[in-house]
Parts: structure tokens; C-alpha cells; sequence
């Protein structure tokens, strides 16, 4: 075989084209999703422990492709920040995550993920104005759940846009907390309300029945407590899926949880039915 440069180029370019036609196909099919209503939202309960109720639920979204069945956030979500689709699914999912809360029997609260690209749009706060107004969802039932994404480019705008939704009533959340380098520091930067312990260091306790495990992730999940409880903010553990962890978790003192063991994500209606159903919490 010849092996001149062009050849070799050659023999990489096949795989390259079809992942970049991979790539232009889900941002063409993501462009016509909204309009289409292809978007819905699941919705996972959290609890309370120190009364063992439900006290919000987390939205979720998901996408039912024509062809590839329901899409994980995780496979489109990226691609539709960096293309700057978020902002218009983004405003979809307060909508909808407002209207839905507002048809729930029992008032808890829902959370929605918004993302960096969400808050340099301009648009944020007069969407969720008008998304609680058009529900009639009072505001203090809205969570905002922000990553340090958020506040990567700590800017004076952020910030105000934030104590702008603050002094609406809506709740902000740090999400993911402990995975990024500087979280303490923007702990400082904003008064959250709530701090969600990253479900890798709820992965990491029950080091003996979990012999894989690091050890220290029930040391960290005491100390993260113990910061929100001096800061009068609530604390959930993520991704909680057996009893031991939950066991764990609440002698830690956290304040509620959420993960499997307390309910996947649920469709909009199987959620109805279970806050509808009185024997449940
Ligand atoms: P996240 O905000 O950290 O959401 C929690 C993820 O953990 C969800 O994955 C949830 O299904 C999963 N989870 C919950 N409990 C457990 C558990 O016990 N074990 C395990 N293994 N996983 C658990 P999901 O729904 O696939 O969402 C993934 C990520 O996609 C979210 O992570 C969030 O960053 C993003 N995302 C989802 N919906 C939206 C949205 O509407 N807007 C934006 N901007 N991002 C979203
Ligand atoms: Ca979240
Ligand atoms: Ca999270
Ligand atoms: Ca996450």
C-alpha cells in the first residue's frame, strides 16, 4: 500500500464525517424538537427527613426522539448549550415545570436546572415572571438549581439576575456541590438556600458493605451538614439508592434527600398519581 500523507488523512477522515454528521443530525432534529413537542419532563420527588415527607420535586428533562425512543438530558444537553438551543428549551421547562406544579394536590415545591448560557440571555427573570404568573404558582414554590458553571464568570450581572429571582421569592440551589474546585468560595458569593451534596460522595460512604469506596465520603457529607446548618441552608444528598446510605446520611444530618430509593424520576403522570394516592408520604 502507498502510505504518502494524503492516504493516512484519508484513512481518519470516514470516522471524523461520521461524527460530524452524527453531530449536525441531532442539532437539526434538537432545532424542530420544541415545535414538534418531542420535550417532556420527569420529575423526582425529595424528602424531607426530619418529618419524612415530600417536600419538592425535581423537573427533569427528557427528549422522545421519532427514532431513537427517550433521550437522556445528558446526550443533548451539552450540545444544546454550545449551539444555544438552552435558551428557548430552558424557557420551555419553566414553563411547563410551573404549570405542572401548579396542577399538584399537595404544595411542593419544583426545581428546574438552568444553565450559565439561561442567565447571559437577558431573558431569565421576565420568563419566570411571566411562567409563574401564567401558572399561578406562587414563587416561593420555585427552585432554581444553579452548578458553579453559573458563577464561573462571576460577574456583577449574574449575581444581581440571582438576587433579582431571590427577592421574587424563588429558591436557589447550588447543584453538584463539592465536584468543582472553588464551591466554598461562591458559597460566599450568594446566600443559597440549598445545598445538593453530589451523589458521588453519597456513593462513597458504607465503605465496608461498598468495598469499593473511598472512605472519606461520609466524612465530607458530615462536614457539608454541618456548613449548611450553620448557614441556615437545607442540605439533600443526591442519588441516595439503598437503605444503608440513607441510614448514613440522615445520622449525618442532612435535611432531605433524593435519589432511587426514594423514586426515580417519574412522568408527569405517574406523579400525580402517587401525591394523589393518600397512603403515600
Ligand atoms: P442533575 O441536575 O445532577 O440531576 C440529577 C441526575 O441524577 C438525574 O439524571 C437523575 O435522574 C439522576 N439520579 C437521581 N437519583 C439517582 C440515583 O439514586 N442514582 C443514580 N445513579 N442517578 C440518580 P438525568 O435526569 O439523566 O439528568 C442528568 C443531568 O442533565 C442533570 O444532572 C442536569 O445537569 C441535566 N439536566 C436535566 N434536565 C435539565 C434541564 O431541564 N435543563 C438543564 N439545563 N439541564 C438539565
Ligand atoms: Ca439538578
Ligand atoms: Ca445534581
Ligand atoms: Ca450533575
Amino acid at each position: 500500500a502507498k502510505l504518502d500523507g494524503r492516504s493516512t488523512f484519508r484513512f481518519f477522515e470516514p470516522a471524523m464525517d461520521a461524527r460530524m454528521q452524527a453531530r449536525r443530525r441531532l442539532e437539526l432534529d434538537m432545532r424542530q424538537a420544541l415545535a414538534r413537542r418531542e420535550f417532556l419532563l420527569h420529575y423526582q420527588p425529595q424528602l424531607s427527613l426530619a418529618d419524612d415527607r415530600l417536600v419538592g420535586c425535581e423537573a427533569l428533562i427528557r427528549w422522545r426522539h421519532p427514532e431513537r425512543g427517550l433521550v437522556s438530558p445528558l446526550d443533548f444537553i451539552p450540545l444544546a448549550e454550545e449551539i444555544g438551543l438552552i435558551v428557548p428549551i430552558g424557557e420551555w421547562v419553566i414553563r411547563q415545570a410551573c404549570r405542572d406544579a401548579a396542577s399538584w394536590p399537595r404544595p411542593l415545591s419544583v426545581a428546574v436546572n438552568v444553565s450559565p448560557a439561561q442567565f447571559k440571555s437577558d431573558r431569565l427573570v421576565e420568563t419566570i415572571v411571566s411562567a409563574l404568573s401564567l401558572a399561578g404558582l406562587p414563587a416561593a414554590r420555585l427552585e432554581v438549581e444553579i452548578t458553579e458553571g453559573v458563577l464561573l464568570q462571576e460577574n456583577e450581572k449574574t449575581l444581581h439576575t440571582l438576587h433579582r429571582l431571590r427577592d421574587l421569592g424563588v429558591r436557589v440551589s447550588m447543584d453538584d456541590f463539592g465536584t468543582g474546585y472553588s464551591s466554598l468560595s461562591y458559597l460566599r458569593a450568594f446566600p443559597f438556600d440549598k445545598i445538593k451534596i453530589d451523589r458521588s460522595f453519597v456513593t462513597d460512604i458504607c465503605a465496608q458493605t461498598n468495598p469499593g469506596a473511598k472512605a472519606d465520603g461520609e466524612a465530607i457529607i458530615r462536614a457539608i451538614a454541618g456548613l449548611g446548618r450553620s448557614l441556615g441552608m437545607t442540605t439533600v444528598a443526591e442519588g441516595v439508592e439503598t437503605e444503608e446510605q440513607l441510614h448514613r446520611i440522615r445520622a449525618e444530618g442532612c435535611t432531605d434527600v433524593q435519589g432511587y430509593l426514594i423514586s426515580k424520576p417519574l412522568p408527569a403522570d405517574d406523579l400525580l398519581r402517587l401525591l394523589g394516592a393518600s397512603a403515600t408520604p
